[in-house]
């Protein structure tokens, strides 16, 4: 099977379900069990870490479909859910670590990743390292004896730095370490991990599964040698998949490879467009060049979504107000992978801390949406039009 057409396969079984289309919600927290003998052989199926329907935590069948679909698509053993992106985040790196030990932080990664290493790790005794993400197998330097995990995204989702994820990933088994990646913005269907060397993949479903700005989502995949771990810490941590969103997400699924391809076109003609502005410094989209590590973008991935940001000249901050304020299409907020086209503001305060910011000071991150490419160019141009008048 061809993948956009898996994409409509995996994860349901009308044939199972009264000949429904799609998988049916299952609303649960106790699960009534027949007999003592079940309840002692769903003692035993727990303690081998198989999926089992026992407590709404653990999950039902409709999680466990969507689970499957996504390791299968991500190329992993196998996937558990989590209520946000960023618990998957945090909570496969918990999984790995223990007191004593050290993690390598890419410079680019998502800031609340960032701020849980700053703030929490330290509690817990595990020291943290930020690198260049640029930085490849020149990350061995850094590798101590201690380095139970190295955290990676590629590419940064502001800043777009395309990391060279094999490269990285050889030192770090050579040493040891797991490699855990942030897969967001590749997406299953532009970027493999697993075929990278990466052995824990994390995904905000929130973004482009979801793909409608109307739910809450995450989810980890693992390789067959760290997944264990990881199923015990989810349920350990108490973390448990809404069904209703868990359904969302299943439904996003199905539409995701024909919203992203028309994202990553609408993106491209963006970038083609703001060339021509005079007050835009630098395109930082994976998939062009002038992009840190776009030659490794082409080598490893297959493609681009609709998220990109640019660099400005010396622009004042009415003028960045001016044209963000009164944008028509573009609303102006974080998150993205929704339907609808984003402008967001960053400047040289980003927490960073090995890294230069790309700009004297102003990334705009734009998120293009499902609109008609001519009039989110209009919206553009009328931006650009406010903000000169405030230069
Ligand atoms: C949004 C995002 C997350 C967090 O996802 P939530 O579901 O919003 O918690 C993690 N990583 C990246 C790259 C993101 O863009």
């Amino acid at each position: 099977m061809k993948e956009t057409t898996k994409l409509t396969q995996l994860g349901r079984d009308p044939e199972a379900n009264f000949g429904v289309v799609n998988m049916p919600v299952y609303h649960a927290s106790t699960i009534v069990w027949p007999n003592l003998e079940h309840f002692e052989q769903l003692k035993r199926d727990f303690l081998t870490g198989e999926k089992i329907i026992s407590y709404g935590l653990h999950g039902t069948p409709t999680q466990f479909s969507l689970e499957a679909a996504l390791a299968e698509l991500e190329g992993g053993y196998d996937c558990r859910l989590f209520s946000t992106g960023l618990a998957a985040n945090i909570i496969s790196l918990m999984t790995y670590i223990k007191a004593g030990d050290h993690v390598l932080v890419s410079d680019s990664i998502y800031g609340p990743v960032r701020g849980f290493c700053s703030s929490w790790l330290p509690r817990f005794g595990v020291t943290a390292d930020f690198y260049d993400p640029m930085i490849g197998e020149g990350i061995k330097a850094m590798v101590k004896e201690e380095t139970r995990v190295v955290l990676v995204e590629s590419p940064g989702s502001i800043t777009f730095e395309v990391q060279d994820i094999p490269a990285i990933a050889k030192v770090a088994k050579e040493n040891g370490a797991v490699v855990i990646m942030d897969n967001t913005w590749g997406t299953p269907l532009n970027f493999k991990p697993f075929e990278h060397g990466v052995n824990v993949s994390v995904q905000a479903l929130t973004k482009y599964v979801i793909g409608h700005s109307d739910a809450m989502l995450g989810a980890v995949t693992c390789d067959e040698e760290y997944w264990p771990q990881l199923k015990k810490a989810a349920s350990e941590f108490g973390q448990h998949a809404a069904p209703d969103d868990t359904y969302l997400a299943q439904r996003g699924l199905r539409t995701m490879d024909v919203r992203l391809k028309r994202h990553e076109q609408n993106a491209y003609q963006l970038a083609e467009y703001l060339q021509t502005v005079p007050e835009v410094e630098t395109i930082l989209h994976p998939g062009l060049p002038g992009c840190p590590g776009h030659e490794i973008w082409q080598r490893d991935f297959t493609g681009a979504c609709g998220l990109f940001s640019i660099t400005l000249k010396s622009v004042s901050r009415e003028g960045v107000a001016a044209m963000v304020d009164d944008m028509k299409l573009f609303g102006f907020g974080a998150s993205w992978g929704g339907y609808e086209s984003l402008i967001c503001v960053y400047d040289e305060n980003t927490p960073r801390t090995v890294t230069k910011w790309p700009s004297e000071k102003w990334v705009i991150r734009l998120h293009a949406g499902l609109e008609d490419v001519d009039d989110l160019i209009a919206d553009l141009e009328a931006g650009f039009e406010r903000m000169r008048i405030h230069k």
